[in-house]
């Protein structure tokens, strides 16, 4: 390995080369207090920045590890050092020539704290420095020209000396704001450690008593400053809860089951349940949101004209369709309302698991059966671990009626009367959610200010006036008894059978042109795949690029795994879930990325499902 010195040469010895030269510098360099690896470098300065890495070791970034000790504090570390690096980038490194040059960044994040792989703790295990933790940090340098030449002085100022002043400010904790670090992870622990506590408090979210839930702007999610009315629970839905840091917090419990969310236009419900639909995610400390946390497999539903549905059986909500179209294996490049609805909803099912009785939960229709499970002695905590990672992919289902189908969520007394059952193929929302609940355990929560049938079928009424909450459910199951619909139930005993799918591997294809791979992202909702650009706007729940881009990665090494043209969407899912969680999202590339950010398999899914190409048998 060379040094600092001989890079410094090298790189005035550039100076006026053409741009290319830079590709000699690719390698490690020892920087005494760090290692300097530069794992890819840029072809000319308007291309896509070059890929850097540095290595503090323990002993100089000297890290408590007290820090790092849990998983959830492990990541929140990373998150909040990634953020740190990028502060102190921000602030040192300046322009310095065309295109891309004098960038000095790590990957783009929001208020969400998610695993990345911008930045991973390196722990040690010798004795003198075992309580320490050191750091590697991944970020992209636009590496200067004039023109398209080189500019070796600047050059050797950024690498050379911008880069270890941004390292010794960002990377070792004596430089850190102590207690901001700390409360950085002890939050983020908190709210993980509320999250794995919901169900046994028989609940599918919770809000916490002071929490800020309006967003700035549209555009701006950081939290509404001025008049913000703070979030308080109704006394009736108070829950405690003990967190390891913070120690009690009370707030709002949904129960699971069924929850309306009622109330006057502009009164706060969507902001409501925007905050419950992220909060399968940690938060920054000061978002306001920080402790609305969300059953992790809370998955938002809602219409979606116009997307394409590959052989998805609907049959549960739709029959009978005009021309005779097949319902129970669906297929439209162009869906309506209510059909990419009712595909959203069985599609969240399809990769998701159901419960049985207590606490038992097997994959819907035949995948991974419960039923030969073993009562080894001894095992009964690894067991417990499994059985409750399976518990946490029970759906919960989050519907808004400002995005959902209206002829999907109701159909009235009147309606019915007036346009007979078998000329109608939807069986309405409000029809079925009760089965879901009883077969599959799947819990729904709806924003629906607009009808008041609903009353029937929940077993929670939150309404929110002037933003403040208030549980209206006695009131409402009065109301429903006193003023009867008299509609007439069309949804059945049970909620019908949910079909797995096997993707058809042919027609998943990331090839274009000369190129065998070819994916690109553009924000949070555009996926270049291949031929074909996947839209996925309505998939509210990716709320990170870094997210889309390892969807995009995931989707590429699900089809070279593990896509075989026998197994089901859903036990592939399974298999890229599980590689990951052993060996890191790293294995998703051929070479280190510092940009992807983890996602959640209902995610993965969705990008999947949107693929106008593809196709399945079941
Ligand atoms: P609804 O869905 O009931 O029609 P929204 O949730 O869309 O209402 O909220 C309407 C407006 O009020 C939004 O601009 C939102 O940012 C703002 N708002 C929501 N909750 C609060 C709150 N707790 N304090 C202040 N403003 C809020
Ligand atoms: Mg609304």
């Amino acid at each position: 390995m060379t040094n600092k010195e001989s890079l410094q040469r090298h790189l005035l010895q550039l100076d006026n080369r053409g741009y290319k030269a830079y590709k000699d510098i690719k390698g490690n360099y020892d920087f005494s207090e760090f290692t300097l690896i530069i794992d890819y470098v840029q072809g000319d300065p308007f291309a896509s920045p070059s890929k850097f890495r540095v290595i503090v070791s323990p002993n100089i970034a000297q890290i408590p590890r007290e820090l790092f000790n849990s998983r959830s504090r492990e990541i929140a570390l990373q998150d909040y050092l990634t953020r740190q690096f990028d502060k102190a980038a921000h602030s040192i490194s300046s322009k310095r020539g065309t295109g891309k040059s004098g960038l000095i960044a790590v990957t783009g994040f929001g208020q969400e704290v998610l695993e990345r792989t911008s930045a991973f703790i390196i722990s040690s295990t010798a004795s003198d420095i075992e309580d320490l933790g050191g750091v590697e940090l991944r970020f992209v340098v636009g590496l200067p020209a004039g023109g398209r030449s080189i500019l070796g002085r600047q050059a050797a100022e950024m690498l050379c000396e911008d880069i270890p002043q941004i390292v010794s400010q960002s990377l070792k904790y004596s430089s850190l704001n102590a207690a901001e670090c700390r409360r950085h992870v002890e939050t983020v622990e908190d709210a993980d450690w509320l999250r794995k506590h919901l169900a046994e408090k028989g609940l599918v979210a919770f809000v916490a008593d002071g929490s800020i839930l309006p967003r700035r702007s549209g555009v701006d999610n950081s939290p509404l400053l001025n008049n913000a009315v703070a979030f308080q629970s109704p006394p009736s839905l108070k829950v405690d809860f003990n967190c390891p840091n913070r120690g009690l917090i009370s707030g709002m419990g949904i129960p699971a089951g069924i929850t309306l969310i009622v109330g006057g236009g502009y009164h706060g419900k969507s902001t409501l349940l925007m905050a419950i639909e992220l909060g399968v995610y940690n938060r920054i400390p000061g978002d306001g949101r920080e402790f609305v946390v969300t059953n992790p497999a809370a998955v938002k539903i809602r219409a979606e004209d116009g997307r394409s549905v590959a052989g998805v059986d609907i049959s549960p909500f739709i029959n009978q369709l005009p021309q005779g179209r097949d319902t129970a294996q669906f297929y439209s490049e162009n869906a309506s309302g209510s059909t990419s609805q009712a595909a959203n909803i069985i599609e969240a099912l399809e990769v998701g698991r159901r419960k049985f009785g207590n606490e038992q939960c097997t994959g819907f229709n035949g995948c991974q059966s419960d039923g030969s499970r073993k009562k080894e002695e001894g095992r009964g905590n690894e067991e417990q671990e499994r059985r409750k990672k399976e518990q946490d992919l029970v759906p919960v289902l989050l519907i808004d009626e400002d995005t959902a189908a209206t002829n999907f969520m109701i159909r009235d007394r009147r309606m019915q009367a007036l346009i007979a059952k078998d000329k109608e193929p939807i069986t309405p929302f409000i029809d079925k959610v009760k089965q879901l609940y009883a077969d599959y355990g799947v819990s729904t929560i709806l924003v629906m200010g607009g009808s008041g049938d609903y009353f029937d079928v929940v077993d929670t009424v939150i309404s929110m006036d002037n933003f403040e909450a208030y549980n209206v459910t006695e009131k409402a199951k009065e109301i429903a008894k006193n003023y009867s619909t008299s509609r007439a139930a069309e949804g059945g005993e049970t909620f019908g059978e949910i079909t797995q799918r096997v993707p058809i591997p042919a027609s998943l294809d990331p090839s274009r042109g000369r190129r065998d791979v070819r994916v690109k992202v553009r924000d949070v909702d555009e996926l270049a795949f291949g031929t074909e650009e996947i839209d996925l706007g309505a998939v509210e729940q990716i709320v990170d690029s870094g997210q889309l881009r390892a969807i995009a990665a995931a989707m590429v090494y699900a089809k070279q795994q593990y896509m075989d043209g026998k197994r089901t969407l859903s036990e592939i899912i399974d298999l890229v879930m599980a590689d990951i969680d052993a060996q890191g999202m790293d294995i998703l590339s051929p070479f280190p990325e510092g940009d992807f950010a983890m996602f959640r398999r209902f995610e993965l899914a969705a990008a999947i499902n949107r693929l106008r190409s593809l196709s399945v048998d079941s």
